[in-house]
This record gives structure tokens, C-alpha cells and sequence, in this order.
């Protein structure tokens, strides 16, 4: 039998690529749901239309309690809020949980830890299988190259972007700061400006653009005296997240209660 997706965010960027995604996913998953927030004016539409790709007989709700006990599992890419919210909900009524959403306060991620450890959560910075081999290859590069270096993430996004930086920068400096056996939170340097002084080596610096359209580009810079190793993603359509979400949402269903990631579902995680 088909697993059978619910949508959060239908009518976003990541919603309307989830959509099309999941049509071309083949039998094994189904749309089973579509939700926008309650003032929507697309409330009532046809998700398969509103993604571009003709009717598809799954219209748009307001209201996720409405549809969750037709769901398997349920994709949510919204917004930090609206994320717990549906958490809380998934958690009650049994449902498995994939979170692509960033952003989240401390206080929000520890709703979604409780919430992991009645169902089945998979929550990602970036779904994409590209990110998660750098993830794996900036684990390597950070131990090879280790306090010789100097470590800096540099992140574009377009200019709808909310939050700062990408939760996929923090993802890599995570990995790298872990590595090093350095605390991320200690040594994080967000944007520099004015008289900042000379660089202290063990830092890992952060730097943002924002402008125009660019779907997704991280690199980490690991700069030594006389060369460096530049690590580089490029995401050139947001189908490499939606395709990567969808994935974990089959692997997810029937798993153990717990919080995963996409290490996880890639099979990335003791493999180094
Ligand atoms: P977006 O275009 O703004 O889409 C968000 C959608 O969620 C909007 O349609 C919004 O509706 C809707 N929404 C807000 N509150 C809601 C609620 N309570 N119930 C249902 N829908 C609700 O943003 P996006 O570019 O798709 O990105 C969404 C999130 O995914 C962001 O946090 C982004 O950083 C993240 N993201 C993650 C990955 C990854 O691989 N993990 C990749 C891309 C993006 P309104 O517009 O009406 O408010």
C-alpha cells in the first residue's frame, strides 16, 4: 500500500515543489493531504493545480487536525511556529514527522524533541543528497586539516530568505566544530564590522548574502598559509530538497520513535 503524505506549507516554494515531487515519486507515495494556513485565500484549491502540474483531486485545507488521521507521515516546510504546532499534533495523533523548516528557537526545538520521542521525526537543515556528502566530507576535511587552519562558512540565498544564517551554514559549522572538539556556540563569529582585531584562529566565521533568486549556495572556506581547500554546494532547484524530503518520508514510517536526520536516512551516519 502507498504511504500517504500530508503537505504543511502547500502553497510555498518548498509546498508547490513537494507537491511535484511526490507525483513523480511513482506508486509507493501518495498525496494524501494539503494544508495552508487557515486565512489562505487558496484554501479550497486544487494542490495539483496550484503546483503547476493539472488536477490532482487533493484539495487545499486549512486546518491540519482535519486531515491528520488520513496521513502516514507529514512533510512540513512552513514556519518555525506553525512547525511546533504541528509537532504537538503529529505526536498525538501517531503520525511521523519530516521537518524541513529552519529556524527554530531552543525553546521550539525542545517541543520537537518531546515530540520525537512519541513518533518517528526526521528533521533536516537541507534534505538534499549533495549537502549531506559535503556534510561528510567537511567531517573529513576539519580532521585532516584540524587547528592549522583557518575556517569561515559563506552562505547565498535569495532575498524571500527569513532567517540568518542558513540552518545549512550552521549545519556545517556544527560538523566542523565537532570534529575540532570545539562548542559551536563558543566560537561562532556571525558577520564582522568595524574594528574587529586580528582573527583568533579557533573561531569559525559566518558570512550571508542575500540577492535576487539564488536557490541555495554554501561554501566552507579551510584557508592555511599558502593554500586553502574551499568546500562548495550549488543547489540550482529546490526539487534536490523536495526529492531528498520525500525520501525520508518512506524511510520514516514504521520506524522507532527518535529524532533522525538525513545522515540517517542516507545511511551516512557510521560510515566514516
Ligand atoms: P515559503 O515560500 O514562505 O513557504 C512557507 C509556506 O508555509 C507559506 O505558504 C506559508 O503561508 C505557509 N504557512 C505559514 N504558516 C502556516 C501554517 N500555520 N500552516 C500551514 N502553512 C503555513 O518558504 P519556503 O521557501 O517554502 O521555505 C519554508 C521553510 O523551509 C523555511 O524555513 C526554509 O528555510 C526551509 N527550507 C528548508 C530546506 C531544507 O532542505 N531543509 C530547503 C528549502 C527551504 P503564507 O505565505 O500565507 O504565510
Amino acid at each position: 500500500m502507498s504511504i500517504r503524505i500530508g503537505i504543511t506549507g502547500t502553497a510555498g516554494r518548498m509546498g508547490r515543489t513537494l507537491v511535484e515531487a511526490i507525483a513523480q515519486s511513482g506508486a509507493d507515495v501518495v498525496l494524501a493531504a494539503a494544508v495552508e494556513q487557515p486565512e489562505s485565500s487558496l484554501i479550497g484549491a486544487d494542490a495539483g493545480e496550484l503546483a503547476g502540474l493539472g488536477r490532482n483531486g487533493v484539495p487545499v485545507v486549512g486546518d491540519l487536525a482535519q486531515v491528520i488521521d488520513q496521513l502516514d507521515v507529514l512533510v512540513d516546510f512552513t514556519v518555525p511556529q506553525a512547525t511546533v504546532a504541528n509537532a504537538e499534533l503529529c505526536a498525538r495523533h501517531g503520525v511521523a514527522l519530516v521537518i524541513g523548516t529552519t529556524g527554530f528557537t531552543a525553546e521550539q526545538q525542545a517541543v520537537i524533541d518531546r515530540a520525537a520521542s512519541r513518533v518517528p521525526v526526521c528533521k533536516a537543515s537541507n534534505f538534499s543528497t549533495g549537502v549531506n556528502l559535503c556534510f561528510k566530507l567537511l567531517d573529513m576535511a576539519a580532521r585532516v586539516l584540524g587547528d592549522d587552519v583557518d575556517i569561515e562558512v559563506v552562505e547565498a540565498h535569495h532575498r524571500h530568505k527569513i532567517d540568518a544564517p542558513s540552518g545549512t551554514a550552521l549545519s556545517m559549522g556544527g560538523v566542523v566544530a565537532n570534529a575540532l572538539g570545539r562548542d559551536l556556540a563558543e566560537v561562532a563569529v556571525y558577520g564582522r564590522q568595524g574594528q574587529t582585531g586580528a582573527r583568533k584562529r579557533e573561531t569559525i566565521g559566518f558570512a550571508t548574502v542575500r540577492a535576487g533568486d539564488i536557490v541555495g549556495d554554501h561554501t566552507v572556506i579551510f584557508a592555511a598559509d599558502g593554500e586553502r581547500v574551499e568546500i562548495t554546494h550549488k543547489a540550482s532547484s529546490r526539487m534536490s530538497f523536495a526529492r531528498g524530503a520525500v525520501r525520508a518520508a518512506g524511510w520514516l514510517v514504521g520506524r522507532e520513535p527518535r529524532l533522525y536526520d538525513m545522515q540517517d536516512v542516507l545511511g551516512l551516519r557510521n560510515s566514516a
